[in-house]
């Protein structure tokens, strides 16, 4: 684990899904994941890991979020996200506490759902008021060659780790997709078959609008906008018209709302 010291809150920034958002990172200085998503804002993860630590101490957090409660109204959430993956950090819940009684505001998190399989990790984050799951793939092929996941992770057991939590958390739930090609009937069938007995309470789709970074870029941690890196093959972006059309069709039959990355201006990563 590091010692270098960085700030944990960032931001307010801009959130296309949630409004002004001010950013929590328990990750840090070294990014930190389960997954490494080949559209990854963070560019390349630095700590490919399913285990869990406190990696910002708790006492750090508090001290930095006190500056934040005087000018708490420009605030709509507080977000939990940052460097990687918030419930690799073992004090999200009490951290979630600490924001909710500082700042007042709705606390979000926002996971890749690989570690809910885990009742500690499901108990922590049942603590949020939104929670926001990762899907971007719903077949181990597609997962393996968008999400990357750290060696042992299978995606049926990752579904069925948030299929449980879906039943026990009483917070707002949605997910969220990012969209990297235009999908086959068959993909979309699939899709609403996963949503469909999820019943989140909104999906959110999204596609990868903004360079990958070069490296690491602490700064820019939820607007990344810097330099991109010249030798990674981006995922491809969808047009507005191919995430509409999606969003329709799925929409058609799901009595779900379905939200996308075009509808919102300005632009924003989160
Ligand atoms: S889950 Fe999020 S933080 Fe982790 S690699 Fe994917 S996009 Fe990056």
């Amino acid at each position: 684990m590091t010692s270098i010291t960085v700030p944990a809150i960032y931001g307010p920034v801009r959130s296309w899904r949630f409004g002004q958002s001010l950013g929590i990172d328990l990750l840090g200085a070294v990014s930190t994941c389960s997954l490494h998503c080949r559209y990854c804002q963070l560019g390349t993860i630095e700590q490919l890991t399913c285990d869990r630590a406190e990696f910002v101490p708790t006492q750090q957090v508090q001290t930095e979020l006190q500056q934040f409660a005087a000018a708490s109204d420009a605030i709509d959430v507080v977000t939990l996200s940052g460097s990687g993956e918030p419930t690799l950090a073992s004090n999200l819940a009490p951290v979630i506490a600490i924001a909710r009684a500082q700042l007042h505001r709705p606390v979000v998190v926002l996971t890749n759902g690989t570690l809910l399989g885990d009742r500690a990790v499901r108990q922590d984050l049942a603590a949020a008021d939104i929670v926001a799951v990762k899907i971007d793939a719903v077949t181990a092929g597609q997962w393996q060659a968008l999400n990357r996941p750290v060696a042992g992770l299978n995606l049926d057991q990752v579904l069925a780790g948030i299929m449980t939590f879906r039943e026990q958390f009483a917070g707002q739930f949605t997910i969220q997709t990012m969209v990297t090609e235009p999908w086959s009937k068959l993909d979309v069938e699939r899709y609403k078959a996963v949503i469909r007995a999820l019943m989140p309470d909104e999906v959110q789709l999204n596609t990868p609008l903004r360079p990958r970074p070069l490296t690491h870029q602490l700064d820019a941690r939820g607007n990344h906008d810097g330099p991109a890196d010249p030798h990674w093959r981006q995922p491809r972006s969808v047009s507005a018209e191919v995430l509409t059309a999606l969003g329709h069709q799925l929409q058609a039959d799901l009595p779900l709302p379905v939200r996308h990355r075009y509808e919102a201006t300005p632009l924003s990563a989160c």
